[in-house]
């Protein structure tokens, strides 16, 4: 098979992907190559025909495509090498990749290599939703490429199912090409997003139904209805299309068939305060890392994990012993980074990040051997963005995992 080499192997063309690699070639990388699997760099947001976008990044207020345009020409400028239609099939260790493209396979070798491939939304059949198989069932995100990058109109009056950010974002995908929602179904009492969202789907004709157990897809050849089941009994609402949107989850397949460490809270890889993952020649950053973030986060991220990089090439950060981060409590769903190696090196993250499992409150600590390193007072609910400093637990002479609790919930 063919082999070729270059310093830095970026595996994703998304947000994080091209921000990494500018941010590379700014600081003075040399030999910066980005795979994208799609014809076009951009990532998600090529099909997130919505504002806002870029504001504090690009400090421009940009629709999706428009930004994702944005990223690539800021690359390409910078002289980064996008390689479009190349996708990575296998991760080996000390940075080699194995990639399939146009004109056939070949190997890569590199320095580093970071891993920015995002993440999707959770399928159906992952979301353990019943009924009948008919067409007409998309996610959000498959939704997104058919209107904005095909113009096509999969369905008129589909049903979308979840209250996420994203599944707000549906119903303005659906109302740029005419499409109206008949309901939103959401599982719990509440919205998932921040209640200050909540109007949003009444203001544009769509109710939402609570507390919606047991939802099936019904329909032969193509969707004729959904039904579910609350407190009032059964259901049934006439439609001709469903959006399955969000539960998000990193995109790791290339991650379980590797030799990489892989935790399953986040279901991303088990990365280290540098953003190192178990074999220290492959970084990773982006919405890979957790489920899920703002493109300006994924964006903000990388370039710090960019100057990691960079100083990784130059100083080696060393440290390969580490102690564990992790969640001790039902209420806590997982903790990044994963691992706390004994190194020094300047250019750590600040910052854990945590989601929560179900809404919880009550002092927040993190204890290794029964000795209390960092405490703070924690009042927040499930898909929320909750950070606590990581400087106070890197201290080297630490034995026993840092284990996350919440006190007097
Ligand atoms: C449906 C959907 C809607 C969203 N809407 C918004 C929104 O409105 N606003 C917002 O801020 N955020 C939104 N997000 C979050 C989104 O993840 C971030 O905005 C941002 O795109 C994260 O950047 P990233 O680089 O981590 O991932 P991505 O932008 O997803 O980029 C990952 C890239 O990796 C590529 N890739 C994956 N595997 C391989 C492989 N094996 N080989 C080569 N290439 C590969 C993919 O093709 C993709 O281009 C949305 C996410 C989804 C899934």
């Amino acid at each position: 098979m063919n082999s070729q080499s270059c310093n830095i192997a970026i595996v994703g063309g998304g947000t994080a992907g091209l921000a990494l690699a500018t941010e590379l070639k700014r600081l003075g990388v040399e030999g910066v190559t980005v795979l994208e699997r799609e014809p076009e760099a951009g990532g998600v947001p090529r099909h997130c025909g919505h504002y806002p976008f870029g504001v504090r990044e690009l400090k421009r207020v940009l629709k999706g495509p428009d930004y994702a345009r944005a990223l690539v020409k800021n690359a390409r400028a910078a002289g980064v090498d996008i390689r479009t239609g190349a996708t990575v099939t296998q991760l080996h260790p000390n940075a080699r990749l194995s990639l399939n493209t146009p004109e056939g396979d070949y190997e890569l070798q590199a320095q580093r290599v970071v891993l920015c491939t995002g993440v999707r939304e959770s399928s159906r059949a992952q979301r353990f939703i019943g009924g009948q198989r008919p067409m007409g069932v998309l996610t959000t995100g498959a939704l997104q490429s058919m209107v904005f990058l095909n113009q096509k109109r999969p369905f008129r009056r589909p049903v979308i199912i979840g209250t996420e950010l994203v599944s707000f974002s549906a119903i303005m995908t659906c109302r740029h090409m005419g499409i109206r929602p008949q309901a939103m179904l959401e599982e719990n009492n509440r919205v998932t997003v921040r209640q200050i969202m909540r109007p949003f789907p009444a203001l544009k004709g769509v109710p939402i139904r609570f507390n919606a157990q047991n939802i099936r897809i019904l329909g032969d050849k193509t969707v004729e209805a959904v039904a579910y089941s609350d407190a009032a009994g059964q259901h049934r609402i006439e439609a001709d299309g469903v959006i399955i949107s969000g539960q998000f989850r990193p995109e790791s397949a290339l991650l379980h068939a590797s030799h990489l460490e892989v935790d399953p809270a986040t279901g991303g890889p088990s990365i280290d305060q540098y953003g190192r993952a178990s074999d220290a020649s492959y970084f990773c950053t982006g919405n890979l890392l957790r489920p899920v973030e703002t493109s300006s986060w994924c964006w903000h991220e990388a370039v710090e994990t960019a100057s990691r990089i960079a100083q990784d090439l130059t100083a080696p950060i060393g440290g390969t012993e580490s102690i564990a981060l992790c969640a001790a409590d039902p209420a806590i769903k997982f903790v990044v980074p994963q691992r706390l190696v004994k190194s020094e090196a300047p250019g750590a993250m600040t910052q854990m990040q945590l989601r929560l499992a179900q809404p919880a409150s009550g002092y927040l600590s993190a204890i290794s051997g029964g000795q209390t390193l960092w405490g703070g007072f924690l009042a927040s609910r499930p898909e929320r963005r909750v950070l606590a400093p990581l400087k106070p637990l890197l201290k080297p002479t630490l034995t026993a995992p840092v284990e996350m609790h919440i006190l007097g919930g």
